[in-house]
């Protein structure tokens, strides 16, 4: 069983069910996928054809076979890297690839070392699956559970290490040996490891690739598709843990409900589409004006909720007043959202939008629902005072 021969067998075939399993994730488009599948298509003929290496010819089982073994890990990175959203070429681990195919030549032919050729190949293995390790690491999307990424990190750390450690035994000479298949306890363990780690990565691939579909559908379910904002459910859901967080903490947190000014007429003059373009980009404006740490969610229609964590009720509506300037400030850019129907309307309400908001600081003892009574009853005393302002609550008193 534990001939090298029976473990290329095994991995052969693991990396066929590797293929079953990536070939189902393949239409939902998750980046990275087809790349994966092509190497491990490539790494099962090299491995089929390293386990040749007692009946075929040495420029099928030694030069075609590490090479294209090389060039299934490059495809391994390069899906990788395509996954995080970075350029999905490596240039360099490519040039990797022919300076394997031209160093096992050199070693077979020219001047035959096996040690020299392990010691490439190892080399080469053990800085690739590094790569992939620490990108696994380094690129976890925030926010996403860490086990699928840590799974990745682990198998291809594993295989950096084997490989590493293989090719320091074999390029020092403390392993002498005229072929690679042969059965010495040492020789089984390396290559077990070295090999076995395309499998375990396979599943990490796996991993990754459900862990970017979860991450589609949370989306999908918490964000309102118009404007980004988290929904309301979501928005209480994740406003109620950060409150809960700040209270063991000791932080100050602040609530604010923002509300458009006179939308309806937006709607009546601009058209429901203009309305829904002018939402989008007030989705767009708070987005990119408020930390990545405050929550933001659409309550319903147009009105929203901002919880800011770790903030004072001052700081906050320095925050929410910034957020009126770039909010009305649309109108003046480009992307205007509102084009008039009839530009000599006279009665057409101007092109920027305004909002009334209001604030309130939480409170010992309060919950989620009583802070938002009170901002909600500071936002009913913006509107009457005109709007386009933003109000504070009088809890403190
Ligand atoms: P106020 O200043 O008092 O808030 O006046 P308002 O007109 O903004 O308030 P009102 O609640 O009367 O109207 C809100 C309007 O927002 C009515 C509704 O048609 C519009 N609205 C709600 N959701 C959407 C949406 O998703 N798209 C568009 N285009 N309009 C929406
Ligand atoms: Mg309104
Ligand atoms: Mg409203």
């Amino acid at each position: 069983m534990l001939d090298p021969v029976n473990i290329l067998l095994v991995t052969v075939l693991s990396s066929i069910m590797s293929l079953a399993i990536l070939g189902s994730l393949r239409p939902a488009r998750i980046p990275g996928v087809s790349r994966w599948i092509g190497a491990y298509v490539v790494a099962s003929v090299a491995l089929v054809l390293t386990g040749m290496q007692r009946w075929g010819t040495p420029a099928l089982t030694i030069l075609a076979s590490n090479t294209l073994l090389a060039i299934a890990v490059t495809r391994v990175l390069e899906g990788c890297r395509e996954f995080f959203g970075l350029r999905a070429r490596a240039p360099l681990a490519r040039a990797g690839c022919g300076v394997v195919a031209i160093g096992i030549a050199w070693w077979y032919w020219a001047q035959p070392s096996l040690a020299a050729r392990v010691a490439l190949v190892s080399a080469f293995h053990a800085s690739i699956y590094a790569v992939i390790a620490w990108m696994a690491l380094r690129y976890r999307p925030p926010g996403r559970p860490v086990y699928s990424y840590r799974f990745v990190t682990v198998s291809a750390g594993l295989g950096a290490f084997a490989h590493g450690l293989r090719g320091i035994t074999y390029g020092s000479g403390m392993i002498e040996q005229s072929t690679l298949l042969v059965a010495t306890p040492l020789n089984v363990i390396w290559l077990a490891l070295g090999i076995l780690v395309l499998p375990s990565l396979s599943i990490g691939m796996v991993l990754l690739a459900h862990d970017r579909m979860a991450e589609r559908l949370e989306h999908l379910a918490n964000r309102d598709e118009l404007t980004g904002a988290l929904t309301r459910r979501a928005f209480v859901a994740h406003a109620g843990a950060m409150i809960e967080a700040a209270r063991m903490k000791g932080t100050p947190v602040v609530l604010a409900i923002l509300d458009i000014d006179h939308f309806k007429a937006v709607n009546d003059h601009f058209g429901h589409a203009a309305g829904d373009r002018a939402l989008a980009h007030f989705g767009r404006v708070v987005a990119t004006g408020v930390r990545e740490t405050d929550l933001f969610g659409r309550l319903g229609g147009e009105e929203f909720a901002l919880l800011f964590p770790a903030m004072t009720r001052e700081d906050a509506v320095m925050c929410l007043d910034g957020l009126r300037v770039a909010a009305l400030a649309v109108r003046r850019g480009d992307d205007t959202p509102l084009q008039a129907r009839d530009q000599r309307d006279q009665s057409a309400p101007h092109a920027g939008l305004t909002f009334s908001a209001g604030v309130d600081v939480l409170q010992d003892g309060d919950t989620l629902a009583s802070v938002m009574a009170r901002a909600d009853a500071a936002l009913y005393e913006a509107k009457t005072r005109g709007r386009d302002r933003v109000v504070t609550a009088q809890s403190a008193h």
